[in-house]
């Protein structure tokens, strides 16, 4: 009797555990199919991701897709399309660095993207260039990244004798580190720049260059200290948002350009226009396109 009951015990111990042990046998396979899933979605075509931090930096371009349909994440908006037949998505960012940052780490999550363009307007930091002409960031750098020099109280502050501070420089204090004392650029990807150069003849508002972005969320207004960006950093134009997504996108190792029409230019009295967002938006549909043939 005793003996019969122990066998009993141990017979519902045994179906007990053989159902765990079935249902994590379940889950396991649940996970391997969801893997596989993710696998499958990885052969599908990686969308091409054109940034805009302003509804009238992205909404021609938005215009433009085919079969478009609007996702929201937080604040940022995706327009998800096609563009020859190829996935194309237009973000709206929002301005400033953290929103662009956080919406390329979002955009990068969610898409898997094969290339990231962030484009609008921007303010010139070279006499040379107008109103209307255009930089491809062969670099693009944070110009708001910096640490000041040792001074006391009642020594004042002292902006033309800030240093460059790398923030990826090392994994230790940046503001003891002496390898952190110097500029970071975050290079422009070769294919998208040569998609780009290859058809700047079709922009005729301007002319297309390339250059050095600089990026920071601050708007600059003294001929002086954009004059000292430009000497020291190479800045060709500056804005709010470049450097952050270069950044996020280098940190996925996801290709990266920034497309930026002048719409200001201090050095030169270039006055603000507005138009010049539809402007960039013309002529980075053209870069895409561009793109687009040279990878399918
Ligand atoms: N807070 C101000 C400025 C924001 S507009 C306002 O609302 O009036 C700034 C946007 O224009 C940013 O997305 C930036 O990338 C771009 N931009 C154009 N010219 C700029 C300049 N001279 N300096 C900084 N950003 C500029």
């Amino acid at each position: 009797m005793k003996l019969n009951m122990v066998k009993k015990c141990v017979s519902t111990i045994m179906t007990v555990l053989l159902l765990f042990g079935a249902v994590g046998v379940t889950s396991t396979a649940k996970a391997q199919y969801q893997h596989k899933s993710e696998a499958v979605s990885e052969n599908t075509l990686r969308p091409i991701i054109i940034q805009a931090p302003m509804p009238i930096e992205g909404e021609s371009l938005a215009k433009r897709l085919k079969n478009v349909k609007e996702e929201k994440s937080g604040s940022f908006i995706f327009w998800i399309g096609t563009l020859d037949e190829y996935p194309v998505i237009v973000t709206k960012t929002g301005k400033g660095m953290e929103n662009t940052a956080a919406a390329t780490a979002v955009a990068i999550e969610r898409y898997n993207p094969i290339a990231i363009i962030n484009q609008g307007t921007s303010g010139g930091h070279d006499a040379n260039l107008n109103v209307f002409d255009i930089v491809l960031g062969k670099r693009t750098t944070n110009i708001g990244s910096m640490k000041t020099p040792d001074l006391t109280e009642g020594q004042g502050s002292a902006p033309f004798k800030w240093i460059p501070m790398d923030l990826l420089a090392s994994e230790g204090s940046a503001g003891e580190d002496p390898s952190a004392e110097k500029i970071r650029y975050f290079e422009g990807d070769q294919k998208l720049l040569a998609a780009a150069n290859a058809v700047k003849n079709k922009y005729t508002k301007g002319k297309v260059v390339e250059g050095t972005i600089g990026s920071a969320d601050i708007w600059n207004n003294e001929v002086d200290r954009i004059k000292w960006f430009h000497e020291k950093y190479g800045t060709s134009v500056e804005e709010m948002e470049g450097a952050s997504a270069a950044q996020i996108a280098g940190a996925y190792h996801v290709p990266f350009l920034g497309i930026r029409i002048l719409s200001n230019n201090k050095v030169n009295q270039g006055k603000y226009n507005p138009n010049t967002a539809a402007a960039n938006q013309e002529y980075v549909f053209e870069v895409v396109k561009q793109y687009i043939s040279m990878i399918k």
